[in-house]
């Protein structure tokens, strides 16, 4: 079966799916995005999802292009029709095509709006989770608002080549101090030696992340000491447990950080139990 796409009011086969070189998105990386894990044909934490979209986009100054019911309409529609039962899907929108200039285009230009889906290996997932994943570190080398869920993304696909190329799942960026702010595509957390979960408080440094959101329910469930703070790549190193969250892997127990490897070298106790809750937690739409 072929994969179809929405591109701005119309559902196409992946092959005709496209948008102009003029696109902003294409031209400026002008744009954001969001992803949402699908799970038995069903959104995981949608609204949370288009909560973040909604404030990604009034930040970059753009106007929510359709309603919250409409959107969500085309994200359960395209998730359909690529019959996808478990997997992810994709939604992005830029400032729309206009002749390339920086400032921004006349006010009536049309934004672009696309979303595709896509399946995924849950027994991959699934597997990765039991074995826990290997992450390096490297330098957070990114703008100043990655808060805003922006397609500006090449420090990212930078930092997760880096990772690719040592053998490693995940990139940890770390600031001009030594502290971890998150991953390339997830947010970073530790277990403490004395069993306390510590990630990097929200703020412009890091992205909202929507599993980080339901963990730390998940986390208030289970009763566990929190503590929202930056930690350093030396505290990392000597944590009891390391974990990643993203909403395509929930929460992925990291085993090794720069080759050395954390707590017994396998995935942590805790780690493992919130994945397991996880989606007691989540919305399912
Ligand atoms: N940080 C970054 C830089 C990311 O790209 C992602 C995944 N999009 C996350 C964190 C995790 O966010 P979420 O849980 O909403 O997927």
């Amino acid at each position: 079966m072929s994969r179809i796409a929405y591109v701005n009011g119309r559902y196409l086969p992946l092959s005709d799916a496209a948008v102009s070189i003029e696109d902003r998105g294409y031209q400026f990386a002008d744009g954001v995005y969001e992803v949402c894990e699908v799970r038995g044909g069903l959104l995981v934490d949608e609204r949370r999802h288009l909560a973040r979209l909604d404030r990604s986009l009034r930040e970059i100054g753009m106007a929510r292009p359709m309603s919250a019911a409409a959107l969500s309409v085309v994200l359960h529609e395209t998730v359909r029709r690529n019959r996808v039962h478990d997997g992810i899907v994709y939604l992005q929108i830029t400032r729309g095509v206009a002749r390339r200039d920086f400032a921004f285009p006349p006010a009536d230009t049309p934004p672009s709006v696309v979303v595709s889906a896509r399946g995924n290996d849950r027994a991959r997932i699934e597997q990765l989770a039991a074995d826990g994943i290997a992450v390096i570190t490297v330098p957070d080398i990114r703008w100043q608002r990655v808060d805003i869920k922006s397609v500006a993304l090449l420090p990212n696909v930078l930092a997760k080549q880096t990772a690719r190329e040592q053998g490693a799942r995940e990139a940890w960026l770390v600031d001009a101090q030594g502290r971890v702010t998150e991953g390339a595509s997830s947010n970073a957390w530790i277990v403490s030696r004395d069993g306390k979960l510590i990630t990097h408080p929200l703020g412009h440094d890091v992205l909202p992340g929507i599993t980080r959101a339901v963990v730390l329910d998940v986390v208030k469930a289970q009763g566990l000491e929190l503590e929202e703070r930056a930690f350093t790549v030396q505290e990392a190193y000597a944590a009891r447990e390391a974990f990643v969250t993203s909403a395509s892997q929930i929460v992925l127990p990291v085993v090794s950080i720069d080759g050395r490897p954390i707590g017994n070298g396998a995935p942590g106790l805790i780690a493992t139990a919130l994945r397991r809750d996880y989606h007691r937690h989540a919305e399912l739409s």
